[in-house]
């Protein structure tokens, strides 16, 4: 029985690895769950899978979940820095499903404490890369891929080289050439390009495959995430830019390849549900046999593979000039792709925005560095202000345009 902690567990990856903690009770045992404000489904989760201890951030909410929780002898920790004491508490695997930058210090905490951490939160390698990634080395803790792209990297590399320990340094061995990130396109890899303007946050949201948070929605539909990816892929595999490839595959049956020197490439195959990565992420070494609905290739008849249009999807080439350039940049872009996706969602600014906004703040990026955690909130906080005066003038300028003559918008 493996021990968990939970960060993010209202959420679409804390839902899933509890829906398998559901099909293999045997298998887990839930010590900590910790969110951000969901206090009835915290409450929830907590009477039904009685960890230790739960954690809420926002401090509003607490004295409502010690009430639903009174007479249980669950504990409550209440507040940002009390959760991130609790990634702290030693477990065979912490689930690192927080979003955005807010993930950071619970994923520094677990690996400061030599933990194995599942990462799905992918915004605290791409600010924090170099420092995660050196703080995981000091500390002997390891870091599994729950992204499906990664994991799937993950697998095909393991499946040639065996079960190393030292998974976080895959690319000492020279055999690898390259590697390639699958992305679904998003939903609007069909859509008119004039059109991108006018898309609604609900039409942004709605994913052709994959059923995921608000925030990863966006970044899917902007091609952001697998700007992302492609830098999450480049700290955890030890990958320089130029060696991950990426290429549309609508059918999303492939989520990764290995291309190795002699010519052999290995991809892995899997439904669209996240379910199978993270199932992999806790029970590495092994595998766990959780009821999937089989892959059917039959049905899907055909794959296809196309590459990554830069004018419909911009966010994606920032990202890459992000990874080239090093430093703060990625720091900044993530930061500034959180806020200009949350103006977006709030309908403060337009789909076409949001690169608009992290264009602008890579070209005028604050001061800093990324060597400590104060360090990287400190850039990101300034790319953050950057970002909200920019999503402000934009607002503004939307708002006291004139109508057109036809009465459009
Ligand atoms: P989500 O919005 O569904 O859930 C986010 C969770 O984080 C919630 O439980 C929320 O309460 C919690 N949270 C937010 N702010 C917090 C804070 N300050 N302190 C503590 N908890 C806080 O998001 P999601 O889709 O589950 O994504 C989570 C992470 O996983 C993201 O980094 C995303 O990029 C990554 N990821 C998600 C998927 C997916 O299928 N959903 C796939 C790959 C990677
Ligand atoms: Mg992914």
């Amino acid at each position: 029985m493996k021990s968990l902690t939970i960060l993010g567990s209202t959420g679409s990856i804390g839902t899933s690895t509890l829906a398998l903690v559901d099909a293999c009770p045997d298998a887990f045992d839930v010590k900590v769950l910790v969110a951000g404000s969901n206090t009835a489904l915290l409450a929830e989760q907590a009477l039904k899978y009685r960890p230790d201890i739960v954690g809420l951030a926002s401090t509003a909410d607490a004295a409502a979940l010690r009430e639903a929780l009174a007479g249980s002898g669950i504990e409550v920790a209440e507040g940002e820095d009390a959760c991130t004491e609790l990634a702290r508490r030693p477990v065979d695997v912490v689930i690192a499903g927080i979003v955005g930058l807010a993930g950071l210090p619970g994923v520094l905490a677990a690996l400061a404490c030599g933990q194995t951490v599942a990462l799905a939160n992918k915004e605290s390698l791409v600010s924090a890369g170099a420092l995660a990634m050196a703080t995981a080395r000091r500390h002997g803790a390891r870091l599994l891929p729950v992204d499906s792209e990664h994991s799937a990297i993950f697998q095909c590399w393991l499946g040639w080289s065996g079960h190393q320990k030292d998974v976080t340094a895959p690319s000492a061995n020279g055999s690898v050439d390259r590697i390639c990130l699958t992305a679904s396109g998003g939903p609007f890899r069909m859509r008119d390009l004039d059109s991108f303007s006018m898309i609604t946050p609900e039409e942004a949201v709605k994913h052709p495959n994959w059923s995921m948070g608000q925030k990863i929605s966006v970044d899917s539909a902007t091609m952001m995430n697998k700007g992302l990816e492609v830098i999450e892929a480049a700290w955890l595999f030890d990958l320089s830019p130029q060696s991950i490839e990426v290429l549309i595959h609508p059918q999303v049956a492939i989520h990764g390849l290995v291309y190795f020197h002699d010519g052999s490439v290995i991809g892995q195959l899997g439904t669209a549900d996240m379910k199978t990565p993270i199932s992999y992420a806790l029970a590495w070494p092994d595998r766990l046999d959780w009821c999937p609905e089989p892959l059917d290739l039959l049905s899907m008849g055909r794959l296809e593979f196309m590459p990554v249009d830069p004018d419909r999807y911009p966010c994606f080439s920032l990202a890459r000039q992000a990874l080239a350039e090093g430093g703060v940049m990625p720091a900044v872009l993530n930061a500034a792709n959180e806020v200009a996706v949350a103006a977006f969602l709030a309908r403060q600014i337009g789909f076409t925005d949001i690169a608009a906004v992290v264009g602008h703040c890579l070209d005028h990026v604050p001061e800093g560095d990324v060597d400590s955690l104060e360090a990287v909130i400190a850039v990101d906080g300034r790319a953050r202000d950057l970002a909200k005066t920019r999503c402000g003038a934009i607002s503004q300028a939307a708002s006291t345009k004139p109508l057109s003559p036809a009465g459009g918008v």
